[in-house]
């Protein structure tokens, strides 16, 4: 999101009000999470061809349990400063990587859906969540070792 700092620029080291939603979202490498809908609300301030941003940043991370796969959405906040330096001539910054990059990194990257989640059968692959009572009895296995051997 391109942050508009002709303002800002005018008149250095004053404070101003900062509130923006950036919207869509960015996928990590791999695309495995990705951050939507993040929210800033704060003050920003240029000072020396630097912007200074102060603000509270709320966003939403979409990825997979780390157990059974099914997707979860978590909202979190953290309170954030940092700076980013405005090119010679730049009429906005644009503060959505680094935005970005922030909530990623505060973030757990090993979330479950509930702490209790009992994961996948590493047999089958049957979600047991749903299926408490799954199991394979011994024989059943060495069957299927079977019959993955003999092509069928
Ligand atoms: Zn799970
Ligand atoms: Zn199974």
């Amino acid at each position: 999101m391109p942050l508009d700092v002709l303002e800002y620029l005018d008149q250095p080291g004053r404070r101003f009000p900062l509130h923006a939603v950036l919207h869509g979202f960015d996928a990590e490498e791999g695309g495995v999470r990705t951050v939507e809908d993040v929210l800033l609300e704060g003050e920003a301030f240029v000072q020396l061809s630097t912007l200074y941003v102060d603000v509270e940043i709320e966003a939403r991370i979409v990825q997979p349990c780390g157990r059974c796969l099914t997707t979860v959405e978590s909202l979190f906040r953290l309170r954030e400063s940092f700076t980013l330096p405005i090119p010679p001539q730049a009429a906005s910054v644009d503060v959505r990587p680094l935005v970005v990059q922030l909530a990623l990194s505060a973030h757990d990257p090993n979330v479950l859906c509930r702490p209790d989640c009992r994961g996948l059968c590493p047999i089958c692959g049957r979600d047991l969540n749903l299926d408490p009572q799954h199991r394979h009895a011994p024989e059943d296995r060495d069957r299927r070792r079977l019959g993955d051997f003999l092509g069928s």
